[in-house]
């Protein structure tokens, strides 16, 4: 009996292990952790705070499906909302879940940076006229990139509000992409770290095509000194957490290999 245990033991932790070691060396360049859900999988609702919601859609990166995440807000005179779905009919159904779940309008939008996991479905957004905004240099990337034509807003006026609610960009520097901006919620002292910040459970700088690795951790560490006092740090794919999520984006940096 003892030795049936330990063999099923010993044949478990080799299978974990195995799992482990292969799963990260096959996704050097995509976002951390694949899912299995299907691509058309609904969005999801993570609640962070009373009136802050992460909303989570699913996309495509080399053959295997990862989670996005972007922020809603919720204030008295409507919604904010940070980032769009990764596609566009994920992004269709934001627009009607937030309608349905929370009965108010969508102010505006705010983008991160100009990869389709942030802007996918701007469109959507401007078909019911609703402003989406975004940096000078996000704009134009976006316009090459053939996704979408942002109001550039973003560099001159840092600080938003609708209603109750305030929040203000920051532009830390070229990490991710040269164009990454983070997002901090005054009231709530939550901070949307976007791509430029990795999940605690990511082993990889996930996709460094628009990346600079040399200026990302500069990048981190202004974000780290505006911020001290952020408590939740939501990252643009994986789980929501602490400040440390910014000091494990820095070791990634640091020892890639890690
Ligand atoms: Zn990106």
């Amino acid at each position: 009996m003892r030795t049936k245990v330990s063999f099923w033991v010993f044949y478990l932790s080799f299978g974990i292990w195995f799992i482990q070691c292969h799963s990260a060396k096959e996704i050097p360049t995509g976002p951390p952790i694949p899912t299995t859900k299907p691509i058309e999988s609904s969005i999801e609702w993570i609640k962070i705070k009373e009136s802050v919601y992460i909303h989570k859609s699913f996309g495509s990166f080399q053959g295997k499906t990862y989670p996005s995440n972007g922020l809603v807000v919720l204030t008295n005179k409507g919604v904010i909302v940070i980032d769009t779905a990764w596609t566009e009919p994920q992004t269709e159904e934001l627009i009607q879940s937030i309608q349905a779940k929370f009965q108010k309008q969508i102010g505006f939008v705010i983008l991160t940076h100009a990869h389709d996991d942030r802007m996918a479905g701007v469109s959507s957004f401007q078909k019911r006229k609703i402003p989406v905004y975004s940096t000078q240099l996000t704009a134009k990337l976006a316009k090459e990139n053939g996704y979408g034509i942002p109001s550039p807003i973003l560099d001159i006026q840092t600080r938003l509000s609708l209603g109750n609610v305030s929040v203000e960009v920051f532009y830390p520097g070229h990490g991710h992409s040269p164009d990454n901006i983070v997002v901090w919620l005054p009231d709530t002292h939550i901070l949307f770290g976007g791509c430029l910040v990795k999940a605690l459970e990511a082993e990889d700088l996930g996709n460094l095509r628009d990346a600079n690795v040399m200026e990302w951790e500069s990048a981190v560490k202004r974000v780290l000194t505006r911020y001290p006092d952020a408590e939740v740090v939501v990252p643009g794919h994986g789980n929501w957490g602490k400040l440390d999520l910014l000091r494990h984006t820095i070791r990634l940096l640091v020892s890639p290999n890690h």
